[in-house]
């Protein structure tokens, strides 16, 4: 097990960003934020205009407070009040949990359950900073008590209830898109028209930069951490990478990632090492990468073309395929892969 291998990820994936971040936004009055303890990663936020200073306010209270709401490690959070009253009783729930509970499920059904917000017992199961492989047996059990049906919204009344013992929810896939979205309307609110969000590598960008061009988005190599496999040049688009190379562990040269295929129970082996998500909409974004990890490269494209996505998945054999729309956005130049385009 490579304990310091997850942190140091998550590190390096935020300095390139910053990297790219600062040699964009250079001799410029952009007014940058930078949070350690939210979603339980590093997050930045880079804005252009006159309220900067205000919506920076407002963008660092909103994530704590949703932060404080939805976190599984927090007792008192409005997530584990679900989860430990799994099969007993309803809970009360705030209504942009109740929002983006609604939508998870909906897109739980929308990409066949290969993304489903009940996976929660099978990720605790694999609880990766246990670094143990589960037995079969419990591997079984959970898979029992995950799924989106087990989640009951009751809207009118404001509550929420799983109805199975043992099951949770996890919104691991979901937060930091839902969250970029609500940040998005306070940037709005506040006439910001140039900003990048990053939460947790997670990122959006508003407009384009002050010199009139695209942000630069740099996709981390998941063979070197280190290294991009290229740029993406964007606006008003969020770019959204799920990958095997941020959290695991390892035992006798296999890899157990975090991201669960919830029909095998087991970290999904679809022959992908990461793929980005690029979509207007940062919880779609988030969702798809998610799916689209466990489903695979090639059984991925039909969701992608109904959800008007584009994307770009790293495979183990060290190939790059992207949409071929991106042609003109994807600046690449990393000769440890082969590069295809797909439509
Ligand atoms: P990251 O959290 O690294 O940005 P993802 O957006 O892909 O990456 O989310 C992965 C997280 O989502 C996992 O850590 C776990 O909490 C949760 N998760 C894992 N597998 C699934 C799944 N099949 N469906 C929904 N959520 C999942
Ligand atoms: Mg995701």
């Amino acid at each position: 097990m490579n304990k310091k291998q997850p942190i140091g990820a998550a590190i390096m994936l935020a300095l390139s960003i910053i990297f790219i971040l600062s040699s964009q936004t250079k001799n410029t009055k952009y007014k940058t934020l930078e949070i350690y303890d939210v979603f339980d990663t590093y997050s930045e936020l880079t804005l252009l205009g006159k309220n900067t200073e205000k919506a920076l306010t407002e963008c660092n209270a909103y994530l704590h407070d949703a932060d404080t709401r939805w976190s599984a490690k927090n007792p008192e959070s409005e997530i584990s009040a679900l989860n430990s009253a799994a099969g007993v009783s309803e809970v009360a729930l705030s209504d942009d949990t109740l929002d983006m509970l609604e939508k998870s499920v909906q897109y739980s059904v929308y990409t066949n359950g290969f993304f489903d917000i009940t996976v929660g017992s099978l990720v605790n199961l694999w609880d990766i900073s246990k670094a143990q492989i589960p037995s079969n047996e419990s591997i079984t059990t959970a898979i029992h008590k995950t799924g989106f049906n087990l989640l009951e919204i009751n809207k009118e009344n404001k509550t929420a209830m799983l109805s199975c013992t043992g099951a949770a929810v996890d919104l691991g896939a979901v937060a930091k898109g839902y969250a970029t979205a609500e940040l998005l309307n306070i940037l709005k609110k506040n006439g910001i028209s140039s900003a990048l969000i990053n939460l947790g590598g997670n990122t959006y960008a508003l407009g384009n930069r002050s010199d009139g061009t695209p942000w630069k988005i740099g996709i981390q190599d998941p063979g070197d951490t280190s290294r991009t496999i290229g740029d993406l040049s964007v606006y008003d688009t969020s770019v959204i990478t799920s990958g095997n190379y941020q959290r695991y562990f390892e035992k006798d040269g296999v890899r157990y990632h975090h991201i669960i295929n919830p029909y095998t129970g087991n970290p999904s082996n679809s022959g992908l090492l990461s793929v980005t998500v690029i979509n207007r909409d940062p919880f779609i974004a988030d969702i798809l990468s998610t799916a689209c990890f466990v489903i695979g490269y090639k059984e991925s494209l039909p969701l992608l073309r109904e959800s008007d996505s584009k994307a770009i998945f790293v495979t183990e054999d060290n190939t790059v395929y992207y949409s071929a729309d991106l042609q003109n956005n994807f600046d690449y130049d990393n000769s440890a892969y082969e590069y295809k385009s797909f439509k």
